[in-house]
């Protein structure tokens, strides 16, 4: 169910089907090396969206398109936002959301960069006067637990794959290849999302791998992951050149990650309950 095909007398209804459940796919506009497009985190999120309402009956807003790319200011297409300016329009989607009727939503966030700003965006939220719950959810499928399951049920058990995916799934854990960002996973998604996007000639053009020009001050204890990861990939890439990428791995990942994603959305509606109970035992003590 996706909100802007939504007619205006199907509403009421749809805050009924979903059990009040909306969700939000988060990306950003940052380059992914050189062989993905700036939208990708985008594209992702809401691929996963997609998946989900397919299996829970959920709503899916339109995108929170642009996330936190706050240090990518050396490279084209990213488009950072002031991050008040960023606060503020998610603000007003979920206010908005929430006075259609659904009071339980999901920010789907595809892109490492907006953990931070979602974090804070969630105790910012929830200090002030809201009928609403928001919370969030990375549904990314962890490359060593499918080959776990490889491993545990056989070469077959994931109907998408070739056996040339599995040699590349088995490759990526047991070789500790290095991903993150533009890497295999990512690589493989777009394939299956929009393979015209993709520039498989042009990996390798960039260097995806770390300065480390952070590892002491992590080793000494130093947090700040936002500025960190910007000086270690100055070219926006983490990961070893993914050639063995494919359509197949990539629909694997979206419909793992969408189920994952309506598992999640199904235990929101079922255990809502205490958050009801604390946004009412709050009421008097806000600050709005
Ligand atoms: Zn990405």
């Amino acid at each position: 169910m996706l909100w802007a095909e939504l007619r205006e007398e199907e509403f009421d209804d749809a805050v009924k089907k979903t059990g009040g459940v909306c969700i939000i796919p988060v990306g950003c506009y940052e380059m992914h090396g050189q062989h993905l497009p700036v939208r990708t985190d985008v594209y992702e999120a809401e691929a996963l969206c997609f998946a989900a309402a397919e299996i829970e009956p959920i709503c899916v807003f339109p995108a929170f398109e642009f996330g936190d790319s706050s240090p990518l200011v050396r490279w084209n297409g990213a488009v950072r936002m002031e991050p008040k300016m960023m606060l503020r329009i998610l603000e007003n989607y979920c206010t908005e959301i929430a006075r259609n009727g659904f009071n339980k939503i999901v920010l789907v966030n595809f892109h490492g960069g907006n953990v931070p700003f979602l974090n804070y965006f969630m105790s910012y939220i929830s200090a002030k006067q809201r009928d609403f719950t928001v919370l969030s959810a990375f549904p990314a499928a962890q490359f060593k637990d499918i080959v776990a399951k490889l491993d545990k049920e056989g070469d077959d058990v994931f109907p998408e794959l070739l056996p040339e995916d599995v040699a590349a799934l088995r490759d990526y854990v047991e070789n500790n290849r290095l991903g993150g960002h533009g890497d295999l996973m990512e690589t493989s998604m777009m394939l299956a999302i929009r393979p015209d996007l993709v520039r498989m000639d042009r990996l390798g053009v960039v260097d995806g791998h770390s300065t480390k020009k952070t590892d002491r001050m992590k080793e000494a204890g130093l947090l700040n992951s936002r500025a960190m990861w910007d000086l270690d990939f100055p070219n926006t890439y983490s990961a070893d050149d993914p050639y063995n990428a494919s359509e197949r791995i990539g629909r694997l990942f979206i419909r793992l990650g969408g189920e994952m994603l309506a598992n999640a959305c199904r235990v929101f509606k079922e255990d809502y309950a205490p958050f009801q109970e604390t946004i009412d035992y709050k009421r008097p003590f806000y600050h709005n």
